[in-house]
């Protein structure tokens, strides 16, 4: 029998018949895991007294004297009659119904498929069986890569609505509809007075769904274009140091993420927006202030780059009005 990371023996009722109570531990009182005895043979499992050892040296049935280093291994007739009881698997309660001679108990959980597992795409929280993950981290995660059909870029599925080329084919999908809808909506206009009679109620219900559907989409698509959905936070000063890194605050997942680093550490550097491009002007990088504005476009390849327009001076701690 082997050791295992959890604390205590086996519950009783995963065991396909009742186990005898003489392999209760008596200190979980469930069925021995990986046991032990004292020199006068007080069985535990080893978890157990382990754990009951770091505040004492006495064996709790018989008082000897004992430290983790002298437990003994229980003698080999109790673990092999322990070993040939069948017991159920513990993920049961997350679909397996194995039920395996307790001597492959690790073996099987160990291989189990319906063990949980993390995923291990950023930003998923979500644990799944053995068995579904890979299917879940390729096709099913909020938090997968994929690639852009048209630009080839690899964006985060959940974020992926706020990339220029989805962003413009949603458009396009949304004006199809549009076009669609008024076409639909001139030929019942054609229809003679019984047959509208009775395509009427249907009509208005698609109509309306179809309104709603544009509404909150257009709504949507304005707050990502007029940038409402996300906030920057650049550079600065964390009490020591002069940061480059820049993060974003994400209106729609509620969350703040990563953004690729500035070229420069600026703290007191002025910021503005024009168009869709974020400008960082001047600012301190811990030696001397600076003259150069860097930009990101937040639509674009997520880089930040130097423009070729200089501030007059260098300058920290300025102030920028964009007018306009
Ligand atoms: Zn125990
Ligand atoms: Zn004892
Ligand atoms: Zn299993
Ligand atoms: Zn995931
Ligand atoms: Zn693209």
């Amino acid at each position: 029998m082997s050791r295992n990371d959890s604390y205590g023996g086996y519950e009783q009722e995963r065991f396909l018949d009742k186990v005898h109570p003489r392999f209760e531990c008596p200190i979980c009182f469930k069925i021995f895991k990986d046991p032990v005895q004292c020199p006068n043979q007080h069985h535990f499992c080893r978890s157990c007294i382990e754990r009951f050892l770091l505040s004492s040296n006495k064996c709790p049935q018989c008082n000897c004297q004992i430290t983790s280093k002298t437990l003994q291994d229980a003698p080999r007739i109790l673990t092999e009659m322990l070993e040939d009881h069948d017991i159920r698997c513990k993920n049961a309660n997350r679909g397996c119904h194995e039920i395996v001679k307790l001597q492959f108990l690790e073996r099987h959980e160990k291989n189990c498929g319906y063990s949980p597992t993390p995923c291990r795409n950023e930003g998923c929280n979500e644990v799944l069986n053995k068995n579904e993950i890979e299917e879940h981290e390729r096709e099913r995660c909020e938090f997968r890569l994929i690639e852009c059909e048209e630009c080839k870029m690899m964006l985060v599925f959940r974020y992926r609505r706020s990339h220029s080329c989805f962003l413009r084919k949603e458009i396009d999908e949304l004006t199809k509809r549009l076009e669609m809808f008024q076409k639909m909506f001139k030929e019942q206009m054609k229809l003679n007075r019984d047959e509208m009679m009775i395509h009427v109620e249907e009509q208005m219900r698609l109509s309306r769904n179809e309104m709603t559907f544009l509404t909150t989409e257009t709504t949507e698509r304005y707050n990502f274009l007029t940038g409402k959905v996300k906030i920057f936070v650049c550079g600065g000063r964390d009490g020591e140091n002069r940061l480059n890194s820049v993060e974003s605050f994400n209106w729609d997942s509620n969350c703040w993420q990563q953004e690729p680093e500035m070229n420069e550490e600026r703290s007191g550097a002025t910021a503005f927006v024009h168009n869709r491009e974020i400008f960082l002007c001047g600012g301190w990088n811990g030696k001397q202030p600076l003259g150069n504005i860097e930009s990101l476009n937040v639509d674009g390849k997520l880089q930040w780059k130097i423009s070729h327009v200089m501030l007059p001076r260098k300058c920290n701690a300025h102030s920028m009005i964009y007018h306009n």
